[in-house]
């Protein structure tokens, strides 16, 4: 049975009883067969989140019998990976390629630094206030880290589209995002907010930590949070959608948050799920939308509705 077959690397095994393999999960704290481990690890891709902690975890993957835990730990993994996510002459911020990038507090093009600095400033080149300028604000990605779900906190943002387009551009290659949420998003009467709740114990509330720009959440016992302690505020997860989805969706949507669709390719709010790495990119062509990823080159167009 090629469940119990698979050895991770770096793993040390143990044989206590006649036909299974014991190992320690670091993860879990917790000395337990090969086989429960993969059938953990089989139940948490199916979408138990009591297995949560499972799910994109690289040791569950080789012991479920999937050959290369890498690709096992990107969300889906089984295409092709044919172009680079990113192009580096593109603006993080409005998407258009082919532009010289002031390298300072972002990657954006020349007319993007112009209109932020005088939004930071107050006044325009004619003297008066910009009212047009959408304020720039901190936007929460998913990121997959080490076979790991995190989140990582992007600053100074004026899109959907600029946390996926800086976090690819400045992160390391094998980057993969993922559409989590970290715990269940419950209205709390008493307090009149929203509040995340631990998944295993929605007794229990999520607390929010911040160390070097990524985020952490951590479960507490709701009667016993201390003054100082932040209580995570819910937020839109990543978006992840195949290339099919994001061209209905962008076609029904013209204003929408993110970079919007022009009749050159631009990066949207949306990470191509067929291979969980690049952002789907959009042109308007001819009344259609058509959309394409850049990394494993899924392709597709919808009619646009007018
Ligand atoms: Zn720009
Ligand atoms: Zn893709």
């Amino acid at each position: 049975m090629s469940a119990a077959e698979g050895r991770a690397e770096g793993v040390e095994y143990m044989q206590w009883v006649p036909g299974k393999t014991h190992f320690r999960c670091d993860k879990l704290s917790a000395t337990m067969s090969t086989t429960d481990c993969a059938s953990r690890h089989a139940q948490a891709t199916a979408g138990d989140e009591r297995m949560l902690a499972c799910r994109f975890c690289p040791i569950g993957a080789v012991h479920a019998g999937k050959d290369d835990p890498l690709q096992a730990a990107s969300a889906s993994a089984k295409v092709r990976i044919v172009g680079r996510p990113d192009n580096e002459d593109r603006c993080t911020r409005c998407g258009r390629g082919g532009l010289r990038l002031i390298h300072s507090g972002g990657e954006i093009c020349v007319s993007c630094w112009n209109r932020q600095r005088e939004w930071r400033i107050g006044k325009n080149a004619k003297g008066t206030a910009p009212k047009t300028f959408t304020p720039l604000r901190t936007r929460r990605v998913g990121l997959i880290v080490d076979g790991e779900p995190c989140y990582r906190l992007v600053p100074d943002t004026q899109n959907d589209a600029e946390p996926l387009a800086k976090s690819i551009r400045e992160l390391p290659e094998g980057l993969a995002f993922h559409d989590e949420q970290p715990g269940i998003t419950t209205w709390n009467e008493q307090a009149q907010r929203f509040e995340y709740r631990d998944r295993s114990d929605p007794t229990r509330v999520m607390l929010e930590l911040i160390v070097d720009g990524m985020l952490h959440y951590v479960s507490a016992e709701a009667d016993s949070v201390q003054p100082g302690d932040v209580i995570a505020a819910p937020t839109m997860p990543t978006m992840m959608a195949s290339v099919h989805v994001a061209a209905i969706w962008l076609a029904l949507d013209e204003d929408g948050d993110g970079a919007q669709v022009s009749t050159e390719w631009r990066p949207q709010p949306f990470v191509c799920s067929d291979c969980g790495i690049a952002q789907v990119r959009a042109r308007r062509f001819a009344g259609w939308v058509e959309c394409r990823c850049p990394a494993c080159a899924s392709s597709t167009k919808s009619a646009v509705v007018a």
